[in-house]
């Protein structure tokens, strides 16, 4: 896809960053996790349709979730047993020291991405609904329900939750976005996003389809790169740098 050539100015270099949840924010994937301990077996089934294309992430997160049926502590032990980055914390710390904006957008459920980052000691960087945007996960006793607050009208990829779709609707002007992600349901936000930092499944898709990316192991990676990146650049720069490092 061709992108619009911008100007520079004097924010271009501030970056808007947005964070997918899980397996990136996560060393796990925590609603694999949830549905891999908790769930009938068929889910994996359901979990083909969407890798091989047939169905999208909103269907394919409410027939999964479904299958559930499990009281509540034993999906607290699910999503409790998942470690975070432990470099997660001091990144958050230094992009608020920068004041650049961190959005976590994500198809995984709320409840368990509130529950991970208060475990962690960083809900405090979330708190709003302005900066956490995933599906909602209501749990009433063996039963789970999900609805799509963030994206009330289905996308045309059949995302749960439109990484894209937000991303377009909270960058501002010329700032260049930042996408980190692990896995396939970022594949629509990277086309969109200016600078990739990707591992596992999206690093994979990103070096298949020619799409500039850097790949990273923990958020120290993320940090350092961002630095080098984007010391005091203009955008122009920073655009040759993103596809020279890759
Ligand atoms: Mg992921
Ligand atoms: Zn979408």
């Amino acid at each position: 896809m061709t992108k619009k050539k911008r100007e520079t100015s004097e924010h271009d270099t501030e970056p808007i960053i947005f964070c997918d949840f899980d397996g990136t924010i996560t060393q796990l994937d925590v609603t694999d996790q949830i549905l891999s301990e908790l769930a009938h077996p068929s889910w994996r089934e359901i979990e083909r349709e969407w890798m091989l294309g047939l169905i999208g992430s909103r269907e394919c997160l409410e027939r999964q979730i479904a299958l559930v049926n499990a009281p509540a502590e034993e999906l607290h032990g699910a999503i409790d047993a998942v470690p975070i980055d432990p470099h997660f914390a001091a990144f958050c710390k230094f992009a608020r020291r920068k004041h650049w904006p961190v959005y976590v957008v994500s198809d995984g459920f709320d409840y368990a991405i509130h529950r991970v980052l208060k475990g962690a000691g960083v809900e405090k960087y979330f708190r709003s609904d302005s900066t956490l945007f995933a599906s909602a996960l209501r749990v009433d006793g063996r039963k789970l329900t999900l609805s799509f607050p963030h994206s009330p009208q289905p996308c045309a990829h059949g995302c749960a939750t439109c990484k894209a779709a937000l991303i377009n609707r909270l960058r501002e002007g010329r700032r260049p976005v930042v996408f980190v992600g692990d896995g396939m349901s970022d594949r629509f936000a990277v086309e969109v996003a200016d600078v990739v930092f990707a591992k596992r499944q999206l690093l994979a898709h990103c070096r298949a389809n020619g799409i500039a990316c850097h790949p990273f192991e923990t958020f120290k990676d993320v940090q350092n790169g961002l630095e080098k990146l984007l010391a005091p650049l203009p955008v122009r720069r920073l655009r040759q740098a993103a596809v020279a490092l890759s």
